[in-house]
């Protein structure tokens, strides 16, 4: 029964990313992408192009999983709030580059049989603009492009290519953690799109994600999370106890995602 329910995700999931792929490039190619709507449900600013990839995610979902509890950026809730599956939505996450037209801009969907991070059943983060599809099914297994993924190893931090986010205003307290990584760090990298961040860590392209400020929401992170996870990565949550998070309501993550122990401790080691 799993194996058949997590069969069916899978081709859940990959229907969904390809309507998102086709939307994206449409509004891309047309100069749209960027119009502003109006404010999503969270409270950040709608772009044409949230607004259409979610609507062309959301019909998929409504059309294989009729009885599921969705949560997306920009809809909100829909459907009964003990419905089953949870599935989290971010249509586009990485607005900001895409309402600058830059083409670094993923969508992420989670599919939870239940409501805590262990019960995430499917999660996929796909590059809407490239293609790269970043996704597990399966307990233990993750791909990019259908080929198996594994993550990365870097034997210092001053070899290693880490990607980061912060934005003003978020830093805080963490302004010297912050600097004392960028002293450290080889290759630090900021590409504002963090589930396709966290995601490339899981997938062998970078060693390690690193979010100092606790402002990513659950539908930003949880799926790229569980891809690390399942992936064989290494994930510290700095603000919270992950398991322990109810995925229906909302909440905020700051944490470390690396590919191996080793290079998540290095990167805590340089906590001050
Ligand atoms: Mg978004």
């Amino acid at each position: 029964m799993v194996g058949t329910a997590h069969m069916n995700y899978l081709t859940v999931l990959i229907e969904l990313f390809d309507a998102a792929e086709r939307v994206a490039e449409q509004l891309r190619l047309s100069g749209e992408a960027a119009q502003p709507l109006t404010r999503g449900s969270f409270g950040d600013l709608t772009y044409r192009i949230d607004k259409e990839v979610e609507t062309a995610i959301i019909k998929v979902v409504k059309k294989h999983l009729p009885d599921s509890l969705i949560i997306s950026e920009e809809a909100g809730l829909i459907g009964d709030i003990n419905g089953s599956p949870l599935v989290r939505i971010d249509p586009v996450d990485g607005s900001t580059n895409a309402s600058h037209s830059v083409p670094l801009y993923s969508s992420a969907v989670t599919i939870v049989d239940g409501y805590r991070f262990r019960d995430v059943a499917a999660a996929g983060v796909v590059d809407i603009v490239h293609g790269d599809r970043i996704i597990s099914s399966e307990r233990g297994k993750v791909t990019i492009n259908g080929r198996p993924a594994h993550p990365s190893s870097a034997k210092s931090l001053d070899r290693a290519y880490v990607n980061l986010n912060i934005k003003a205003g978020d830093i805080g307290g963490t302004g010297e953690w912050l600097m004392s990584l960028l002293r450290k760090i080889r290759y630090p990298r900021f590409f504002g799109s963090a589930a396709l961040e966290t995601a490339y860590v899981a997938a062998g392209i970078s060693n390690a994600y690193i979010q100092l400020a606790p402002n990513l929401r659950t539908f930003d992170c949880i799926g790229a999370l569980h891809l690390v996870k399942e992936a064989g990565g290494w994930i510290e949550c700095l603000n919270t106890n992950l398991d322990s998070v109810d995925l229906r309501k909302p909440e905020r993550f700051a944490y470390v995602a690396a590919c191996d122990a080793a290079m998540g401790k290095l990167i805590m080691s340089t906590k001050v």
